[in-house]
């Protein structure tokens, strides 16, 4: 059922068993997994089923490190950011749920295997099953083309499979609607996550809309869902019993924000042997009646000899990205256009073709980018700001940063896979990256962001337990790439929505 929390008498008092704060892919699924007879989910979502300025304009903050467009990266609206991500989908790797001691805070608290159980039901949340992403034989047969066997043992063949997107407000809008144990309450901004005066347990969630109703939701249980940076946010606005905010005793909540910096055009890449690189090598190719495509990972002994982070390579044909007036007139699509396009300076100089260039050689010219893991760093995080929003509310600081560490493994994987490119007899590679220290003004963000909220079993380390339970606060769990400890290279939705699914296996195991 879906109720327009402005609507409501003012003062009005909710009761639920669960009470989840956000209705994007994470707030949603869970919904719809833990809805049943005798289990009344309350769904508090800040938008409406449509953007509005207004409501986006509470997303507005302050960037003080790398410059990040903190509005233009996320939408506040009933389905969250799926209105406008990508749908690029893939697992992270095992190696990025390892503790490697070149890696400061790396760890998750348990393998990749403890997810195995939940991929087919995330990738059905996203229209992807069947969940055959590892699945290298299936994609040789379907495809028709044999992968590459790379012998170097620098990369490795990981898939992406496209979600169409599932734009999770439009697609279960109906669902939602229908259901008699889920209340949908849209415009419905969570303002504070009240506390029993001993901090151990949650007692109620304050909400307020923009027209200035207050209400207030109580549950036995609460999920928090606002996406990776809202959901620091939150905890450290919940600051009245707890005074340095929710979950934050030993100051962990927003350190270690994380992005996945994107970079291209870092490389000129001549394919000198096109038979020698099939197509789901460099752009998409339907199997199935769904998109997939190969992302050029590195091999995780490799990574482990060399000491490096993971990233992600895709190889397209110059001039793939769309940049057309339909496009631009979405305001954030058109900014993380230009975020792309300030990604890829080296690619100025290139004319827009991906036929063979003579000044090249024989071969065939071709865009590169990469998606790279970065290291935690306390030190890149979200604060409140000094600025208050129209619920009054203090805004986000974001402070981005990158490491040294983080440069110059990108600059290392790039070289391997040139190496990697030239052993398999494909093409060759010549980097273009200087050595200089203005990388950071090069990267873009990719709209990910994890590790505010990370888990870990240590409360010194972490915000979340692994269970996704909020260290001291019994009956709190965060949902979302905000718990991630580390951040691999694959993107996010995917591997929160397994995550999503491992909770509600846990909160449908534990008695409330
Ligand atoms: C342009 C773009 C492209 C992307 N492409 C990809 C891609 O290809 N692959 C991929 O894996 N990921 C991609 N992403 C990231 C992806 O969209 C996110 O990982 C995903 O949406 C996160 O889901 P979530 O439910 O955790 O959070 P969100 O989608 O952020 O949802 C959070 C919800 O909480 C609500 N909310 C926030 N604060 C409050 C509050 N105080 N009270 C009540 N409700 C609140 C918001 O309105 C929102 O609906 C992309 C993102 C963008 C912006």
């Amino acid at each position: 059922m879906l109720i327009d929390a402005r609507e409501l008498d003012d003062g009005s008092r909710i009761d639920a068993d669960l009470a989840i704060i956000g209705a994007g892919p994470a707030g949603i699924s869970i919904a719809r997994a833990m809805a049943a007879p005798g289990t009344q989910v309350c769904l508090l979502e800040s938008g409406g089923l449509d953007s509005a300025a207004e409501i986006q304009a509470l997303y507005q903050g302050e960037s003080t490190g790398i410059d990040y467009p903190l509005a233009a990266t996320r939408l506040r609206r009933f389905g969250g950011s799926s209105g406008h991500w990508g749908g690029y989908c893939r697992p992270l790797d095992p190696i990025d749920f390892e503790a490697r001691d070149w890696v400061p805070l790396s760890g998750w608290p348990f393998g990749r295997e403890a997810l195995d159980p939940y991929w087919e039901a995330a990738s059905r949340a996203v229209e992807n099953a069947p969940a055959r992403y590892e699945d290298l034989d299936y994609w040789a047969a379907n495809t028709g083309e044999p992968l590459v066997h790379w012998r170097c043992g620098r990369i490795q063949t990981r898939l992406f499979q496209f979600s169409p997107p599932t734009r999770f407000g439009e697609h279960y809008r109906g669902e939602l609607e229908q259901a008699r144990d889920i209340h949908v309450l849209l415009h419905a901004n969570v303002t504070r996550i009240a506390a029993l005066p001993s901090a151990a347990a949650v007692d109620h969630l304050d909400i307020q809309t923009l027209t200035g109703r207050r209400h207030r939701v109580h549950a036995r249980r609460y999920v928090l869902a606002a996406g990776g940076i809202e959901n620091a946010r939150l905890l450290l606005l919940s600051d009245d019993i707890a005074p340095a905010g929710l979950g934050n005793q030993h100051d962990m909540v927003g350190r270690c924000f994380m992005e996945h910096p994107h970079l291209g055009g870092f490389a000129d890449v001549v394919i000198t042997d096109l038979q020698r690189l099939p197509r789901i090598y460099r752009e998409q190719v339907m199997v199935d009646g769904r998109a997939a495509r190969v992302s050029y990972v590195p091999d995780p002994d490799y990574l482990r000899r060399t000491r490096r982070l993971n990233i992600s390579f895709t190889m397209s044909p110059i001039g793939d990205l769309h940049d057309d007036a339909a496009t631009r007139t979405d305001p954030a699509l058109s900014r993380q256009l230009d975020m792309l396009a300030a990604a890829r300076p080296f690619l100025a100089d290139q004319a827009p073709t991906s036929r063979p260039d003579a000044s090249a050689g024989a071969g065939v010219r071709m865009g590169i980018g990469c998606s790279c893991e970065q290291v935690p760093n306390p030190d890149s995080r979200v604060t409140l700001s000094g600025d208050t929003d129209a619920l009054g509310l203090r805004r986000t600081r974001l402070d981005w940063r990158l490491t040294e560490q983080d440069r110059r493994s990108l600059v290392g994987n790039i070289e391997a896979l040139g190496a990697a490119l030239a052993a398999a007899g494909i093409g060759r590679m010549r980097p273009k990256l200087a050595d200089d220290g203005i990388w950071e003004q090069r990267v873009a963000g990719g709209s990910h962001h994890m590790g505010t909220t990370r888990m870990s079993d240590d409360p010194k380390r972490g915000v979340v337990d692994r269970n996704c339970r909020v260290h001291g606060t019994d009956n709190l769990y965060i949902a979302g790439s905000s718990v991630f400890p580390t951040g691999g290279s694959a993107n996010p939705t995917l591997n929160l929505l397994a995550l999503a699914y491992r909770l509600v296996d846990h909160l449908q195991g534990q008695p409330a």
